[in-house]
């Protein structure tokens, strides 16, 4: 005879595990089930943690989680290929007594968010794989299969926190095949640097204070794609994405664009020196609001990024995941104490939590934004390198006037772009893509 739980979560990446802590926490019985020989054995992010959502769910984290550094300045880099045009924004509100933004490695999170986790109740099993979903004769998600021997585990509703690959629902049917168009794959280097170099390189006072710098242009080689260089405590985490499709597209293998990214002249003297441990490539899904799949059904919800909630134009993930993992707990929780069964009918609810939340409403906000980049590489390329022109031409000072340099300067990014009209539609499009 099966055990029988109030909730199964499969995954402990941030949405499992924000809504197995919530269920526990709220005094379910919870059962977790993570492939992972441990939690975050598998998981892989930039990574930047945004506090607000974890805030949410365990108020106390910063005096407890294994975080690196807490961001005190932003940049943003447009390269091309021997130059980058910048915008940095630091700011002292950022060493207030709750920063906002952490760089974290995600190993050692995700296994403290899991302990806490069974702190909070839940019953946790690790290196064990879901294989399947169990149903009734009515077509009811009752429970899960595992690879381990023995009787299927039962519950009232299965949550899957499974991340962007997500074989369980896409076997059962509740998810489609992932298309290559609305999937990035990401590639990450951990460098080590020792702490002391971390701080001068990137000009840091404060010994917790972090930069990231988010790349653009040259750094996806004319494919729809970003990177990334975060500072870690005592490391950096450097890594590039682009979408799938376009690396089918193109053959070139992710590896070389790191590769590429790691000899960039504005890149290579801030990791200098370092050793690569640790190198990983996964998935992040990037089709926006029109990709989302069904997100509940008769005893089962999606969470993170099983459920596609990525916001790709402002580089939020984990952030998603953890909302969406406490909506979707609390819609059990409630349900649970109103005495309600976790039908299609009832978890619809949790639906309507996320349309109420920030996450639907930015989801939608930046529902156009794939298709206009994914049909508008240029966008990515063209505009970077006329703008090096443009301030290479700007700050060289010779013998040509002012106002010839103007006029230069507007006769490459026509000729860059193939005449006014052209631009002219660009920024709409972007206008549109933002709205
Ligand atoms: C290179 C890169 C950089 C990123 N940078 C950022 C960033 O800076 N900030 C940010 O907010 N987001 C970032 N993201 C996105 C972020 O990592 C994800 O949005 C987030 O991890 C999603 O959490 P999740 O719990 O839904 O999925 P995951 O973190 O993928 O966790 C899913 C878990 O489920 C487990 N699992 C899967 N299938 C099964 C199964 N069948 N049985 C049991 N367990 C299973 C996996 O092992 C894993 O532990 C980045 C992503 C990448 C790839």
């Amino acid at each position: 005879m099966s055990q029988h739980f109030d909730a199964i979560v499969v995954g402990a990446g941030p949405a499992g595990n924000a809504a197995a802590y919530v269920m526990a926490k709220a005094g379910l019985s919870v059962l977790q089930i993570e492939r992972g020989e441990t939690a975050g054995a598998k998981n892989v992010q930039g990574a930047i943690l945004y506090a607000d959502a974890l805030e949410r769910i365990i108020p106390e984290f910063r005096d407890e989680a294994p975080l690196e550094r807490h961001v005190v300045e932003q940049r943003v880099w447009l390269l091309d290929e021997r130059s980058h045009t910048g915008m940095h924004y630091r700011s002292d509100a950022f060493n207030e007594d709750r920063p906002n933004r952490y760089t974290i490695l995600r190993a050692p999170f995700d296994q403290w968010f899991a302990s806490k986790v069974r702190e909070a109740g839940a019953v946790q099993i690790t290196d064990t794989t879901v294989t399947g979903l169990v149903r009734d004769d009515d077509n009811r998600v009752i429970g899960v299969e595992t690879d381990r021997d023995g009787a299927p585990l039962l519950a009232d509703v299965v949550v899957l926190g499974e991340g962007v690959n997500g074989l369980v629902g896409r076997r059962a049917g509740l998810r489609p095949e992932l298309d290559p168009a609305h999937v990035a794959l990401a590639v990450k280097e951990t460098i080590f640097l020792s702490e002391e170099v971390v701080q001068e390189r990137f000009n840091l006072e404060g010994e917790d204070d972090g930069v990231v710098i988010e790349l653009m242009g040259d750094v996806s080689a004319g494919m729809v794609g970003t990177g990334f260089l975060y500072t870690n405590r005592e490391s950096i985490s450097l890594g590039v994405g682009c979408l799938l499709a376009n690396f089918q597209e193109t053959q070139i293998p992710a590896y070389v664009l790191l590769d590429r990214l790691k000899a960039h002249p504005s890149v290579a003297p801030l990791i200098r020196d370092g050793e690569t441990r640790e190198y990983v490539a996964h998935l992040i899904p990037e089709g926006g609001y029109d990709a989302i799949p069904r997100l509940a059904g008769d005893g089962w919800l999606v969470v993170g990024d099983a459920g596609q909630f990525v916001n790709s134009a402002h580089r939020e993930g984990s952030n998603l995941a953890m909302t969406t993992g406490r909506l979707a707990a609390e819609t059990v929780v409630a349900l649970k104490h109103e005495g309600l069964a976790c039908s299609a009918a009832h978890l619809a609810r949790y639906r309507q939590a996320l349309e109420q939340s920030f996450v639907m409403k930015d989801m939608r906000k930046y529902r156009r934004l794939p298709g206009i980049l994914h049909n508008n590489k240029h966008l990515l390329t063209t505009y970077p390198r006329a703008i090096s022109q443009a301030m290479q031409s700007f700050l060289r000072v010779d013998d040509v006037d002012k106002r010839a340099k103007e006029r230069r300067m507007l006769g490459q990014f026509r000729q860059a772009r193939g005449g006014w009209r052209h631009i002219f539609m660009d920024a709409l499009k972007m206008a549109r893509a933002w709205r």
